[in-house]
């Protein structure tokens, strides 16, 4: 087995494919320098010496023994020596797991440097601030990372002391910028770090490379499983028995002076997709005071530049050459990964090095843009566009954002950097778990930060939004917030966070924990209010636009809409809705005028009057069917017939007296039972008499439907309109319950037909949303046109409770470890699934061409839309906000099952 893989200088021996042993920073490593590409020369130690390391506590003899000899390698290219006095090599120690976990595991940079190195070091490079600066940064980082973190040592808090101490003596000297610091002033603060360390850990800083060396190569390897980076893998769904890899690399210093330089990119702008290099550097600084948000970066070109940044000068104007290399850099990486790179890079006395290069995280909108560019370019296939695409993209670009004109008549109280786009609003918290304990409490939290830490993650992510008030457009903040597509405004340097008294200062105004902001994270504008967020208006985005035609080249299932008016068919037809799947009628009957006719059908006594208040409906049901079967046409509109849980059309009945004496018994309150009666009231009559059963009892309902239907088709006929109504039976258990209902619309409809002169064809179905229905379901399709199946009634049914439900006894079961078996779940993972795929199979036996359909919420879930598109169905039906979601859901399992 192979423990170690060198790259750089010509050596590669391993490539991008390896990913999985050499996790993505390693694997890249190695690609690039096969492509020429000048990256410091290294080796990556594979994620299975950390599942071994994790597993022992130690290294094992023989993969200490591949270390030792592949450090060889690097010494002999690199012309130097670890540990040597005259020449010394220096470390950087780095993590890097298969995917991308931004600042979630370990580094220690600058290994090496001990009391035999510096002088040598000193003497070679003539530049004594420099080691010295190099050395006080391992120091720090060392005596956090290895000392503290990796041997557990808890509550010590050396980064903060250390920090202090640099603090202190900094203000005391009055001196504002680390770079300010002399050589004497930083031997002094090395002196002082090391005998705070002794006192802290009771040992002396170690000073021989061989023990910093393995020290950080085996704190990187616990860094896998510290606390926040197993957060972050629950959030974001990574195994955690992958393991990271740990890249050892010679260290190459941006610090070296007034030709030196660090910086981080991406190959194109990773907020609006825009095809332009985008990034930061900074002068005379290592790679982490860009990413820690230490300084506030310069822009990398013009079209990094920032309203705040917008007179800073750019690595391009400062040195074109280099600037030029580092684009053909990108297009080199572009043509050869075909995706956009997010590379880190770093300047030393005026040579160009590449310290890593990856997938860039990006917003939805840059997503969808660069996939169709790419493809325009003929880098990526169309196929490649669907595959790169992911609902969470488009979910995103549908993201709410502060509402125009609201915006107009309000001025933003402070700018910062617009790290991720779109718009939150909610009360201010100043710690990560405070936003979570507030969060609990189902308040709506916007997360205000000097700047974020992984430590936060968990934080952040309850969060609406995020404001910090250091960072620039690659700090941790901006990094983690694009990925997730949180709204994120960065770098608002007028923000002066107490932490104690928990206010933040923002231009002379207070602002305390709990008060309202809203960020406009586009534009980086904040203001101090709550405003109104309204929908984005993606439907004119052109490259939207384009994937969305192209979902309809390659999917096969059948795309339709669950729209009750003619507002929400509009808007569905627009996002491609080929018909509507679900039509509700009793959503109709919301309306003030309306429920009134409704209440005194309920209420009647006689047939009569019952028929009478029905009959009041007519016109409104006329108009409604007509205005909605008029946008679709010519496509399906189903209708289903009525199907009102009765108890949403009347008030609750209040039994006073009854309930003072339950209530006195129980020594409760009266409002207590109230509520009790209430909530019991809109569950249990749920089942039982309701959708087709209430039609039985009340066969007027359906006459009446019927006959509205029909009125609206004809009139539309009439003005050659072509409607394509299918009428559908809700909520039947057996064959005998949808044959009434038939025999009703098929009476009505000939009669209606006559009537009107017109030979109107429909299609009669029934909704699958009962277990027995799915059982008896090869009977029902000998008469049925079509299913649809009722997935939200069917979860219910199946399980026996909903969702709500839940909420009254998942304590009891976590205290008595009872798995619950979430109903929610992707249809196919919770059983319900094998019940519509046993109703569709008994379906087309009796009728092989039966139209199937689904119309419950699961219409929309994209892993549900896979599993309905295996089982062949021929449609599903969503929200209409959730058909590009299913659009791309369709086709992408469409292009899957073709491979
Ligand atoms: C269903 O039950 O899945 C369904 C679509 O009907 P409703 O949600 O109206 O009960
Ligand atoms: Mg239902």
């Amino acid at each position: 087995m192979k423990y170690v893989y060198l790259f750089g200088k010509g050596i590669n021996e391993g490539d991008a494919s390896q990913i999985n042993l050499l996790g993505g920073k390693g694997a890249n490593l190695a690609e690039m320098s096969s492509l020429n590409i000048p990256v410091p020369p290294g080796f990556t130690i594979t994620t299975s010496v950390c599942n071994l390391f994790l597993k022992n506590a130690s290294l094992t003899p023989s993969i200490k023994k591949n270390i030792t000899k592949s450090l060889k390698n690097v010494e002999r290219v690199m012309l130097k020596k670890f540990g040597d006095q005259e020449n010394p090599l220096l470390l950087s120690v780095r993590s890097g797991a298969k995917v991308s976990m931004p600042g979630m595991m370990e580094t220690v940079l600058n290994i090496g440097l001990t009391s035999k190195t510096i002088p040598g070091l000193i003497n070679k490079t003539n530049n004594p601030r420099f080691v010295y600066d190099s050395y006080r940064r391992l120091i720090m980082m060392y005596s956090d990372v290895v000392m503290e973190k990796a041997e557990q040592k808890k509550g010590i808090h050396i980064r903060e002391k250390l920090e202090n101490i640099l603090e202190n003596y900094k203000s005391a000297k009055s001196i504002q910028y680390d770079y300010d610091l002399s050589s004497d002033d930083l031997k002094y603060l090395i002196k002082k770090f090391k005998i705070e360390i002794k006192k802290q850990f009771k040992v002396n800083f170690p000073d021989t490379c061989e023990e910093q060396l393995w020290g950080a190569i085996e704190a990187v390897f616990k860094s896998w499983n510290g606390k926040r980076a197993i957060q972050y893998r629950n959030i974001e769904n990574i195994p955690h028995d992958w393991g990271t890899a740990v890249n050892v690399q010679a260290m190459v210093f941006g610090n070296l002076g007034k030709t030196s330089a660090t910086g981080v990119a991406f190959t194109r702008n990773p907020s609006n997709g825009n095809d332009n290099l985008y990034g930061e550097w900074l002068e005379n600084a290592q790679g982490e005071d860009v990413v820690a948000g230490l300084r506030t970066p310069q822009p990398i070109n013009e079209s990094s530049k920032t309203l705040q940044t917008k007179k800073n000068k750019t690595l391009q104007k400062t040195w074109p050459v280099i600037y030029k290399k580092l684009i053909s850099i990108k297009n080199k990486l572009e043509k050869h990964y075909k995706d956009m790179q997010d590379v880190e890079f770093t300047i030393e006395s005026g040579n160009l090095w590449m310290l890593q290069t990856r997938s860039g995280k990006r917003t939805g909108e840059a997503a969808i843009k660069i996939a169709i560019e790419m493809n325009e370019k003929k880098l990526i296939s169309q196929k490649e566009v669907l595959d790169r695409i992911v609902s969470k993209n488009i979910d995103e670009i549908m993201h709410p954002k502060v509402d125009p004109e609201t915006e107009k008549i309000n001025s933003p109280i402070e700018s910062g950097l617009p790290a991720s786009p779109g718009g939150a609003c909610g009360q201010i918290v100043f710690t990560a778990s405070d936003a979570e304990l507030w969060h609990k409490k189902n308040k709506k939290v916007l997360l205000v930060r000097h700047e974020t830490s992984p430590e936060d993650v968990q934080g952040m992510h309850v969060s609406q939004g995020i404001i910090t008030a250091k960072g620039g457009m690659t700090s941790h903040a901006a990094l983690v917030a694009r990925g997730w597509g949180k709204a994120c405004i960065v770098g608002c340097s007028n923000l002066n966070i107490d932490l104690k008294k928990k206010t933040v200062t923002i231009n002379n105004s207070i602002y305390k924990e709990g008060d309202w902001l809203t960020i406009n994270s586009t534009e980086g504008l904040i203001y101090d209010k709550k405003l109104k967020l309204v929908k984005s208006n993606f439907f004119q985005n052109k490259y939207f636009l384009k994937l969305m035609t192209l979902t309809n080249k390659f999917k096969r299932l059948e795309i339709r809409t669950n729209a009750d008016n003619p507002k929400d068919a509009a808007l569905s037809k627009l996002l491609g809705a080929q018909g509507i799947g679900l039509c509700r009628t009793e959503h109709m009957f919301f309306d003030k005028k309306r429920i009134r006719s409704v209440q005194k059908m309920i209420l009647s006594h006689s047939n009569d009057d019952r028929k009478s208040a029905i009959m009041e409906l007519l016109p409104y049901q006329k108009k409604d069917f007509y205005k909605i079967l008029k946008e679709m046409a010519p496509m399906p509109v189903t209708i289903r017939l009525l199907d009102p849980p009765l108890h949403e059309f009347l008030p609750s009945q209040k039994n006073t007296s009854l309930i003072k004496s339950l209530a006195e018994n129980m020594k409760i309150s009266a409002k207590e039972i109230i509520n009790r009666i209430i909530d019991l009231f809109e569950i249990n009559p749920m089942l039982g008499h309701r959708g087709c059963r209430l039609a039985i009892s009340y066969p007027e309902i359906t006459e009446m439907q019927v006959e509205a239907i029909f009125s609206a088709c004809a009139k539309l006929i009439k003005e050659g309109v072509k409607p394509n109504p299918e009428i559908m039976i809700p909520l039947i258990s057996t064959v005998g319950e949808f044959e009434n209902q038939k025999m009703i619309v098929d009476r009505i409809a000939k009669k209606l037909n006559a009537k009107f002169n017109i030979k109107l064809k429909y299609k009669l179905g029934t909704m699958i949303e009962l277990p027995r229905a799915c059982l008896t379901a090869d009977k029902i399709a000998q008469t049925a046109d079509f299913f649809s199946f009722g997935t939200n009634d069917l979860t219910q049914t199946t399980f026996g409770f909903s969702r709500d439900d839940i909420g009254s006894f998942i304590q009891d079961y976590f205290d008595n470890n009872i798995l619950l078996d979430d109903p929610f779940k992707t249809i196919d993972q919770n059983g319900v699934g094998q019940l519509v795929k046993l109703a569709a199979e008994k379906g087309r036996k009796s009728k092989p061409k039966i139209k199937i359909g689904v119309c419950g919420e699961h219409g929309g879930d994209p892993k549900s839309v896979y599993f309905f598109d295996d089982i062949n169905l021929n449609y599903v039906s969503c929200s209409p906000y959730r058909v590009p979601i299913a659009r791309l859901s369709a086709a992408k399992n469409a292009i899957r099952n073709s491979k």
